[in-house]
C-alpha cells in the first residue's frame, strides 16, 4: 500500500505526531512502512487486566484502528478483536511455540500471576483439559519474539493486579510485570491506565521502522514519557501565579493542592489529549493520578491517594486540604 507523507502523519497520531517524531523520521518512512507491513506479525496476549488497553487501542481514530490492523500490521492473535475462538484461536499460539517462530512482535497486556497458573489461563491442554497459564505463553513466545512490548501499567510494572491486600499484607496472585518473567530480554514498556492509542501504535511503528526508540530508566519511550505532565500542563500558568482550584472540576486553577500528581508523572497527555483531542486529565479538572509511573497505584498517602486514608493525617500537609472535604469529584481517565 502506498502512503503519502500526510497519511503517514495521520498514522502517527495526526497533528500531535510532530511532537513525538522528529522530521528526520519521515525520510524514507513510506518505504519502510510498506516493508514492515509486508512482514511484521503481531501476537497480542492478555494477562491479569481489565482489557482497558485493548479498548484504548480501538479508540485509534486517525486513522481508525481497522485501517491500522488490516493494512499496516498483521494481527495474528488478539483476544478482544479476533474472530477465531477456542482451540482454533489457541492453535495460533501453539504453532508459534512449536515452530519456534521468530517473525513476530509479542505484545502483552496485563500482569502475570506467579503463585498459581489458575489465576489467568489462555486455552487448555488437549489431553488434561487443564488451563494453560499465561506465564507459559509469555515465557515461550517471549523467548523468540523479535521484540517484546508491555502495554499498560499492569504489564509494564504489575499495576493494579499486583497491589497488596490490606488485610493480608501481600498480593494473592503474585502478579508481576512481563520484565520480571523475561529477565534476559529488554521489554519495551508503554505504561498508562490505559495507555494512549498513539503511544501504542506510534511505538510499534517506531520498532518496525527504526528499531527500539530511545528509552528512559523505566524502559518507556522518551518521546512520549520524557517530560512530566506538570511541565506541559494547561494549568501551569495558574501554578506559577499561585492560583489554585478549590474543587475537582474547577475550570481554573492548579490542582496540586487537591492532590494532582502531575509533577511526578512522565506523560504528554496535556499536549496530546484524549479522545481525538477532546480534553486531558488536567484540563478537565480531574487531575493526574500518576498512572504511567512504576509506583502506581501504591502512592501511599501522596497526592489524590491520601483520600484512601482519609481517617489518618496526610504525610503531605501541603496537599491535605482535601481531607476535610472528602472526595468531591471523580477521576476520569481517558
Ligand atoms: S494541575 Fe497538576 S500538572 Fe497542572 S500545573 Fe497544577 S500540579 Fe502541575
Ligand atoms: S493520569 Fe496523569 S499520567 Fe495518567 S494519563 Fe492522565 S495525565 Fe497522564
Amino acid at each position: 500500500m502506498a502512503l503519502n507523507r500526510r497519511e503517514f502523519l495521520k498514522i502517527m497520531g495526526g497533528t500531535t505526531a510532530a511532537l513525538a517524531f522528529p522530521g528526520v523520521m519521515f525520510q524514507g518512512c513510506k518505504k519502510a512502512l510498506e516493508q514492515a507491513a509486508a512482514r511484521t506479525n503481531i501476537i497480542w496476549i492478555e494477562g491479569l487486566s481489565c482489557s482497558g488497553c485493548s479498548v484504548s487501542l480501538l479508540n485509534k481514530l486517525n486513522p481508525d484502528i481497522v485501517t491500522v490492523i488490516t493494512e499496516h500490521i498483521s494481527l495474528n492473535y488478539q483476544g478482544v478483536v479476533m474472530a477465531g475462538t477456542g482451540s482454533v484461536a489457541t492453535r495460533i499460539l501453539e504453532d508459534a511455540v512449536k515452530k519456534e517462530r521468530k517473525d513476530f512482535v509479542l505484545i502483552v497486556e496485563g500482569s502475570i500471576p506467579t503463585k498459581n497458573d489458575i489465576f489467568c489461563t489462555i486455552g487448555e491442554d488437549e489431553k488434561t483439559h487443564k488451563g494453560i497459564g499465561v506465564r507459559h505463553w509469555v515465557e515461550e513466545l517471549g523467548k523468540n519474539a523479535m521484540a517484546v512490548v508491555s502495554v499498560g501499567t499492569c504489564s509494564a510494572y504489575g499495576g493494579i493486579p499486583s497491589g497488596k491486600s490490606p488485610a493480608l499484607g501481600e498480593n494473592q496472585t503474585g502478579a508481576v510485570s512481563v520484565q520480571e518473567i523475561l529477565k534476559d530480554k529488554v521489554v519495551l514498556n508503554i505504561p498508562g491506565c490505559p495507555p494512549h492509542p498513539d503511544w501504542m501504535v506510534g511505538t510499534l511503528l517506531h520498532v518496525l521502522m527504526k528499531g527500539m526508540p530511545k528509552l528512559d530508566e523505566y524502559n518507556r519511550p522518551e518521546m512520549y514519557y520524557g517530560k512530566t505532565v506538570h511541565e506541559q500542563c494547561e494549568r501551569l500558568y495558574s501554578y506559577k501565579r499561585g492560583i489554585f482550584a478549590k474543587e475537582w472540576g474547577d475550570g481554573d486553577g492548579c490542582l496540586y493542592n487537591l492532590g494532582c500528581l502531575g509533577m511526578d508523572s512522565g506523560c504528554d497527555i496535556p499536549k496530546r489529549k484524549w479522545n481525538d483531542g477532546a480534553s486531558s486529565c488536567t484540563e478537565c479538572g480531574s487531575g493526574c493520578i500518576g498512572c504511567t509511573e512504576k509506583v502506581f497505584p501504591d502512592y501511599g498517602r501522596r497526592g489524590i491517594y491520601q483520600n484512601l486514608h482519609a481517617d489518618k493525617k496526610s504525610d503531605q500537609t501541603d496537599q491535605a486540604g482535601i481531607l476535610s472535604k472528602g472526595v468531591k469529584g471523580g477521576i476520569i481517565n481517558g
